[in-house]
């Protein structure tokens, strides 16, 4: 681990820069807050040992800047000082130090208390890790592994927007599996996931770069196309339609026997200048779907 020792006296900073390195941390030296600060902007260091009184920054302001600062990662502050008495200690700590150690050190103390700072860290790295894998729960489908109704949302929300100020064409597929209940019914449940990730797996096949899907709910999913004419749509939707009525699930109580599953599309689409909501957009691609199941299903309906 990388230790920023920050001391104006060279004596004290060579000595205090072997102890690190002879407990097997790497250090950076720098001689005033000022300097310290500069490195410290780049958010890497962690671990800092600051002594109190140094020309251009002293310690105390460091810790404030540093406290005051929008750093990605937490930065663990020793001071370590010949100012000693209990007033100091607490302006120290008041300023924002995590610990507060008196002049000449204790080797052992010292790696003591680094070892405490490493400890926080690691629970804040911890935490950090934890906050992130519940983010991406929160965001996916479980079944399928591909963004839920409220992340797509806040996704074509977003690029709706953008796309106002671009004035591109965009555009939005709606598609449902037909007749999905009676593939549950006749080969159970499970099968019927299967089947939802086959579907799942060729939607993924058949997109672009910057194409999106999500899951809007049951056997319904929907794809969000940037920068893609209701032309462009169509093609992709007629694609899809012919890649998944062809993809085969094989079912394995049998030797040969397969699930196909077929699907119906809508499509709508709107150029960046025409003031369209997101929920009239999906609504008009809803429709769309519906009206391709009542004409017949397995067929791709463009809203025009
Ligand atoms: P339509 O052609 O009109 O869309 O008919 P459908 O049977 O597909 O439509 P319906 O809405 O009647 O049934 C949807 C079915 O999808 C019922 C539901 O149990 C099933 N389903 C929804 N989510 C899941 C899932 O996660 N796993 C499985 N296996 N089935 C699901
Ligand atoms: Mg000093
Ligand atoms: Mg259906
Ligand atoms: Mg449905």
């Amino acid at each position: 681990m990388e230790v920023l020792i920050v001391e104006d006296d060279r004596i004290s900073q060579k000595l205090l820069s072997k102890t690190l390195s002879n407990l097997g941390y790497s250090v950076l030296e720098t001689a005033n807050g000022r300097q310290a600060w500069e490195k410290l902007k780049t958010g890497e260091i962690q671990l800092v040992i600051t002594d109190w009184l140094m020309p251009e920054m002293d310690g105390l302001e460091l810790t404030r800047a540093i406290r005051n600062a929008d750093l990605i990662n937490y930065v663990y502050i020793i001071i370590l000082t010949s100012q000693e008495g209990v007033d100091n200690i607490i302006d120290g700590l008041d300023a924002g130090a995590d610990d507060y150690l008196i002049k000449p050190f204790n080797p052992r103390e010292l790696s003591a208390r680094l070892k405490i700072g490493e400890r926080v860290l690691d629970l804040e790295q911890k935490l950090k890790g934890a906050h992130e894998k519940m983010r991406d729960l929160a965001m996916h489908d479980e079944l399928t592994g591909i963004w839920n109704r409220r992340a797509f949302y806040s996704h074509a929300a977003a690029e709706l927007e953008r796309n106002r100020r671009e004035n591109l064409f965009l555009s939005i597929i709606m598609l449902d599996i037909d007749h999905f209940k009676s593939v549950n019914d006749r080969f159970g449940h499970l099968v019927g996931d299967q089947a939802l990730k086959m579907v799942v797996d060729t939607l993924k096949n058949n997109l672009r770069q910057y194409d999106r899907v999500g899951r809007w709910g049951g056997e319904e999913f929907i794809v969000f196309l940037p920068s893609t004419t209701l032309d462009e749509a169509a093609k992709i939707a007629e694609r899809l339609r012919v890649d998944i009525a062809a993809a085969e699930l094989p079912l394995s109580d049998s030797d040969d026997a397969i699930l196909q599953v077929q699907i119906s599309l809508g499509v709508a689409s709107i150029k960046g200048d025409q003031d369209v909501s997101l929920d009239s957009l999906v609504d008009r691609a809803d429709e769309m779907m519906y009206q391709a199941k009542e004409e017949g299903r397995n067929q791709v309906r463009l809203y025009k």
